[in-house]
């Protein structure tokens, strides 16, 4: 859908934001119902992505949409990242234990740092959270969760001070 240079809102610190178009969890009250067509957007080459990413010189957040539809595509582009020493962030309506059941959903998980999961649910918003819209919304570290074969919360992150 697009790529933002430098944002604040989505993970630690200034990153390189890519939207991904196509999202069929249909949250009521999603904030970007214009990324849920599969067919928004417009293609782009990995080469290209990795270019901006470069440039920007700045971690990824992977968001939409949800980038997990389109996991298979994205893998070659996340480790390329990760080969250029950025970490990667990415948003999903997916939990996690749902990722780790697709097989390309779970490739693309191993190559993610940070995964913030679950649907937004309107019920459980909360605009005091950091990094997360509702309260379900877990912020996930994916390496700890690997090893330990279950979730593990990035605590870190839900401190006020993980913002900066
Ligand atoms: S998962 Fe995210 S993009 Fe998809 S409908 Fe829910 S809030 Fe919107």
């Amino acid at each position: 859908m697009d790529i933002v240079d430098g944002t604040s809102v989505d993970g630690p610190g200034l990153r390189t934001a890519i939207y991904t178009a196509g999202c069929a969890h249909a949250c009521p009250g999603c904030h970007n119902p214009s990324t849920w067509a599969f067919d928004a957007g417009h293609n782009a080459s990995v080469e290209d992505i990795l270019k901006r990413v470069r440039i920007n010189d700045f971690n990824v957040t992977l968001t939409g949409g949800d980038p997990m539809y389109q996991a298979k595509a994205l893998v070659p582009l996340c480790d390329a990242i990760r080969a250029c020493g950025y970490s990667i962030w990415c948003y999903t309506g997916f939990t996690f234990e749902q990722l780790l059941e697709h097989e390309d959903m779970a490739q693309l998980v191993r190559l993610v740092d940070v995964i913030v999961d679950g649907p937004f649910v309107q019920a459980q918003r909360n605009t005091d959270l950091f990094f997360r819209g509702s309260e379900n919304q877990r912020i996930i570290d994916v390496a700890e969760s690997l090893k330990a074969g279950h979730a593990v919360l990035a605590e870190r992150y839900y401190e006020p001070s993980a913002r900066l």
